[in-house]
């Protein structure tokens, strides 16, 4: 249990129009803080007013990008708001944090600074259709020096964005170009941990993809560039002969709570579901027989994300007639239903908390 102390705002701002979010625009009134030290363990937990937080120019995520996220989501409901699974989030953000030599956090004390926070800023929680509240815990080193070694201080942080549904104009597929050069992440590296510096190794080659009219790029596995990895910073699914084939966590592949979620589900509804290595040359050849019948990306922010078009080698592959599949549109349903409270969660992965 943290002692959380509460410096609230003396005014709080006024609200964005909730039916026009786009995403990780606005902020709410506050934030939780927390450091650590290696003499202290985690100390002076607090909420404060959001805003801008000092840093030492030689603070180390300045510099060696010490640095992990976690992405998850508040949903408004009757009487008052869930969170969708958030104690998988605490978990994976201490995988991250171990990989990067950053400290790990009480996954008790990571969903209580988040609820704490929510719950006092409750009124910024969206409840127009598809609107949700995007949680943003993050962490970084933060030694004042320039040495190169494991650190010995860190901050954590909570901060909140009242963010719209992701696709304006509804679910809709998406043009995806499979990328050859450039790699995401490689096995023995970071590819599992949620963090900065895999997003910052990314950005390239989204931005060529987007230059030519692409929404996002699979990723190749960083040995061979052979092997289906990811779409963008979501995981990826494809329904090949009625069966679901998702590339297998071998390291550089980020374990998605949305892809495990999809896999309880698909599995529950009698899909035969297979985690495995899929090489390009199988999912081509499929897509040319006609055999690759849906495919879709799996996140947090999106959900469930069709995918239309499949370019490689300069040739375009059309998945599902650009259509949403059936069975894509029948996972997104299920998921959002249950994340908005509307369908029976009888998993129990949702965390309510009553207001
Ligand atoms: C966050 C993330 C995902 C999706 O994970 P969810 O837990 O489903 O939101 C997939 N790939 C990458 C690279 C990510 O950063």
């Amino acid at each position: 249990m943290l002692d959380i102390r509460v410096e609230k705002v003396e005014q709080r701002k006024e609200k964005p129009d909730f039916n026009n979010l786009g995403f990780g625009k606005y902020f709410t009134d506050h934030m939780f803080v927390m450091d650590f030290s290696d003499e202290k363990g985690w100390y002076n937990a607090r909420i404060v007013p959001f805003g801008y937080i000092p840093i030492h120019p030689a603070s180390t995520v300045l510099h060696y990008g010490a640095e992990i996220f976690e992405g998850m989501k508040a949903y408004k409901t009757e009487n008052g708001y869930q969170m969708f699974r958030p104690y998988e989030n605490a978990k994976r953000f201490n995988d991250s944090a171990e990989r990067l030599c950053l400290p790990t956090i009480e996954p008790e004390d990571f969903v209580q600074a988040v609820t704490e926070l929510i719950n006092l800023d409750y009124s910024w929680i969206p409840d127009a259709n598809g609107t949700s509240l995007y949680i943003r815990p993050f962490m970084f080193g933060n030694d004042e020096s320039l040495g190169v070694h494991a650190v010995h201080n860190a901050t954590f942080v909570v901060i909140l964005s009242p963010v719209g549904s992701y696709y304006k104009e509804g679910l809709n597929p998406v043009k995806i170009t499979i990328e050859d050069k450039d790699v995401r992440a490689v096995r023995g590296g970071t590819g599992y941990a949620k963090c900065g510096g895999n997003y910052a190794a990314s950005l390239r080659a989204g931005k060529v993809a987007a230059s030519k009219g692409f929404s996002q790029v699979l990723w190749l596995d960083g040995v061979e560039r052979k092997y289906i990895e990811e779409v963008g910073a979501m995981n990826v699914m494809f329904k090949i002969k009625g069966e679901i084939v998702t590339p297998s966590l071998t390291g550089s592949v980020l374990p998605g709570i949305t892809r495990k979620s999809c896999i309880e589900i698909l599995r529950e509804w009698g899909y035969k579901v297979t985690e495995r290595l899929l090489s390009v040359d199988e999912l081509i050849t499929a897509a040319e027989n006609g055999e690759l019948e849906e495919a879709f990306g799996t996140g947090t922010a999106a959900v469930i994300s069709p995918i239309g078009h499949l370019f490689y080698k300069d040739v375009d592959h059309v998945v599902s007639n650009n259509q949403i599949g059936e069975l894509t549109q029948r996972l997104y349903d299920e998921l959002t239903g249950i994340q908005w409270g509307k369908k029976e969660d009888k998993r129990n992965w949702c965390v309510k908390v009553e207001q």
